[in-house]
């Protein structure tokens, strides 16, 4: 080799090496042909403070046993089988549940299968059962998830979305995971959640469904004002404050879902500052008035139902057409995992939150909670699973990684 074919290779590998160097970069930090805002992110989780252990030993003397919380869960998964699990609505709720499954180790193993499998679906177009029509696309801003409710330019009827704007990355920020998991579009294109919050800021509106918007916000967001794609600028306390007025008969669940959201807003902003003190203020006031009411609108049988926010809004929604005791643990689930957000001090005392748990415990013990209310009970089991456990969520992600696709 002469001295210049051996400086032309010298040339050749240093511009590969640097070419590679670039390449691996770009890969690395998710840059993509995508268009994307440049907004920062958190590249790291919104770790919830969940208050310590309630002593489980019921006003009736049941206490809340995790070898009957692990046979409702087996249930569930049995159900969730024959009802299909990777539809988005049930996988979604499968994998919020999948979250808190390591607090309970008596799990049959193949639900486990069935937990980590939708928590996959979640993350992974080719899994989710729609004959073939796309769930994750791609779009100018990054990706979204088609939705049956929400963002309008996404909705579509025919398909079978999922239920809310921003349901699967709420989820996902609820289960602890990175910014940086892995989500695989139609077609698969390997994306990331950061496209999926990409796309979301970029077309949000006070106007539109927040609840699950906000709790993937208040994981993910690391900006406070932003500009839109058509150039609103937006900022995470005006969206706060939609939510606040919003009414609570407008809100899913019986309006349950607001009251969870600002539950978990609340949360997040005593640990981490998320809010301006106006918005801050607000979140504050209204999760104590909730609490006030929830107070004295319990049953006496320890459930709450469509009355929850006694003689406001939420009375005024239309009743549930699956029957009552469908209400009650729809309600009751609901309200008692936001109460595990909140600090003793201001939720409901221990006593009614056991009572609570008394008449959650006795619903699913009954087949029809599964069969009728399926979404309903996963609500339901993740409360007493929270309330049982004495570990934060903090710990919790130690053990999610084991199942929880890379
Ligand atoms: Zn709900």
């Amino acid at each position: 080799m002469t001295p210049r074919h051996a400086r032309s290779l010298v040339l050749l590998l240093g511009t590969v090496l640097v070419a590679s160097l670039f390449a691996a970069l770009f890969l690395r930090t998710g840059a993509s042909s995508i268009n994307k805002p440049s907004i920062p992110y958190y590249d790291r989780i919104a770790y919830l403070t969940i208050p310590r252990r309630v002593e489980i030993q019921s006003v009736e003397g049941g206490a809340v046993n995790l070898n009957e919380i692990a046979f409702f869960i087996d249930t569930i998964g049995e159900w969730a089988r024959i009802k299909g699990s990777s539809s988005p609505a049930i996988a979604v709720h499968l994998a919020r549940l999948a979250g808190v499954l390591n607090q309970c180790p008596l799990l049959q193993d193949q639900t486990v299968v069935l937990f980590r499998e939708s928590v996959e679906a979640i993350t992974n177009d080719s899994k989710l059962s729609d004959g073939g029509f796309p769930i994750i696309i791609e779009t100018n801003n990054g990706i979204a998830y088609r939705n049956s409710s929400g963002t309008n330019h996404l909705r579509s009827r025919q398909f079978n979305g999922f239920p809310h704007r921003d349901n699967a990355a709420a989820e996902l920020g609820e289960m602890g995971l990175s910014i940086n998991t892995s989500v695989e579009t139609y077609g698969g294109l390997a994306r990331s959640l950061r496209h999926v919050l990409a796309e979301s800021v970029s077309n949000v509106h006070p106007s539109s469904e927040l609840e699950w918007t906000l709790i993937a916000y208040s994981c993910y967001l690391d900006t406070f004002s932003w500009r839109t794609a058509v150039d609103d600028v937006v900022t995470l306390d005006d969206l706060v404050i939609a939510l606040l007025q919003k009414p609570y008969e407008r809100s899913p669940c019986l309006g349950t879902h607001k009251f969870y959201t600002l539950a978990f807003l609340y949360n997040v902003d005593q640990t981490h500052g998320l809010l301006g003190d106006k918005a801050a203020g607000l979140v504050k006031e209204e999760v104590i008035r909730v609490c006030r009411r929830l107070r004295s609108s319990q049953l006496p049988n320890g459930a709450w139902d469509s009355t929850w926010l006694g003689d406001t809004s939420a009375d005024s929604a239309p009743p549930l057409s699956r029957g009552y005791a469908g209400e009650c643990l729809r309600a009751t689930g609901h309200i008692l995992e936001a109460l595990i957000l909140i600090e003793q001090s201001i939720r409901p005392n221990d006593r009614q939150l056991l009572r609570a748990t008394d008449y959650l415990m006795n619903a699913l013990r009954g087949e029809s909670s599964y069969s009728d209310f399926l979404t309903e009970s996963t609500h339901a089991v993740r409360a007493l699973v929270l309330l049982a456990s004495d570990t934060s969520l903090h710990n919790r992600k130690v053990i999610l990684n084991e199942f929880i696709p890379d």
